[in-house]
């Protein structure tokens, strides 16, 4: 079995090295011909909207998915008229605007943050008076890592937001001071069999996700997350792996955004759970048994953000699992992460302090 993947980044890497063991075979497309996943399969080289590429990975696979949120549409609507494609086409669409991801939400009674659609700048202006300071100002599409996006406190900032961000289509969201940020990961078969990884928390910096911790503790907040989960994972039929991030606030969950493929908070389940989402994604969209979501220790996981810490370092502490992407070091990216498992919270707490002052800031 050949499965192709659109994107050949850290995510398609490690879907490909979860796959090698299931005798799965793997072809990805992507622009760069030395992205992280040419060092575990073939990339076809292209644009995601270059038919002819798209063409050939179609001519080479049997199966296609892919591991990047900002696929154009038309291209995977191209694809799946060709080969089976999961995630389904819709999801992604949707995941795509943030506004038609919380229409969305509304819809299956998942609470959001209040937002307004903003076209114009008398959009914005009537949207500031209805939502109020401080707002956060987003593109609807394209924006990932806290990227396209501005927080609003006061009047002045209205203006220097709207001509920084004005040229596109925006959302403007109310606020949400929350206690915490938590996400679930969960995966849903072309059986319609469903799973979901414990809730986990998610510390984020300059809009980037630095630390996961797994399991979260929060009982109360699994049954809520998961009960939203299976909601968005029926309502697509989806097939492979989805991520919702929430806020906390107040003690209940507001969704933020969701993320139609495998994901940077579900990275601890390598280690950390007895099936990793990297596996649990092949098998959701090649209609095999799920694996067990269970965490089998008490994980953290620390993104290395443009600059890598010393491996040898790093590989001391025990129960440090190190994964270096290779890629070229640049200010914001995301060049590896290491998850710490240990017996429980305590320790991992521990291994987590020794391990974040290893960490290049
Ligand atoms: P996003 O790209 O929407 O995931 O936003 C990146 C990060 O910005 C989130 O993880 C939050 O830490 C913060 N953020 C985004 N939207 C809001 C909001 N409406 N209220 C408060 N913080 C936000």
């Amino acid at each position: 079995m050949r499965i192709g993947i659109i994107g050949a980044g850290q995510l398609g890497q490690m879907l490909a090295l979860a796959g090698h063991p299931l005798a799965l075979q793997f072809r990805f497309l992507d622009s760069s011909g030395d992205a992280p996943g040419a060092r575990v399969a073939p990339i076809v080289v292209g644009a995601f909207d270059d038919l002819s590429a798209l063409r050939r990975l179609a001519g080479e696979v049997d199966l296609v998915t892919y591991e990047f949120e900002n696929v154009p549409v038309a291209a995977l609507h191209e694809m799946a008229a060709k080969r089976p494609c999961f995630p389904p086409v819709e999801a992604l669409r949707v995941s795509q605007d943030r506004v038609l991801e919380k229409e969305m939400f509304g819809r299956l009674g998942i609470p959001t943050p209040p937002y307004r659609a903003v076209d114009s700048r008398t959009d914005l202006d009537a949207a500031v008076a209805a939502l109020g300071f401080p707002c956060v100002l987003k593109t609807r599409r394209l924006g990932y890592d806290g990227r396209g996006q501005r927080v609003l406190k006061r009047r002045s900032d209205v203006g220097p937001a709207w001509e920084a961000l004005g040229s596109v289509p925006l959302i403007l969201e109310g606020f949400v001071r929350f206690e915490r940020e938590v996400s679930i990961v969960g995966a849903r078969s072309t059986r319609g069999e469903t799973r979901a990884y414990p809730v986990v928390a998610n510390m984020h910096r300059e809009g980037i996700l630095r630390v996961t911790v797994a399991p979260a503790r929060a009982p109360r907040l699994q049954r809520a997350a998961e009960g939203y989960l299976r909601c968005v994972l029926d309502h697509f039929d989806y097939a492979g792996v989805l991520t919702i991030e929430f806020f906390v606030e107040g003690g209940r969950l507001v969704a933020n955004e969701m993320a139609p493929r495998v994901h940077n908070s579900g990275h601890w389940t390598i280690e950390g759970a007895a099936t990793s989402q990297f596996e649990n994604h092949l098998r959701a969209i090649l209609g095999l048994p799920l694996g067990d979501t269970r965490a089998v220790g008490h994980s953290a996981m620390v993104n290395y953000i443009g600059r890598m810490p010393d491996r040898a370092r790093v590989l001391a502490l025990a129960g440090a699992h190190h994964h270096d992407y290779g890629k070229a070091a640049r200010a914001g990216r995301k060049l590896g992460h290491c998850t710490v498992v240990a017996r429980t919270a305590a320790e991992r707490d521990a291994l987590l302090a020794r391990l974040v002052r290893l960490v290049p800031r």
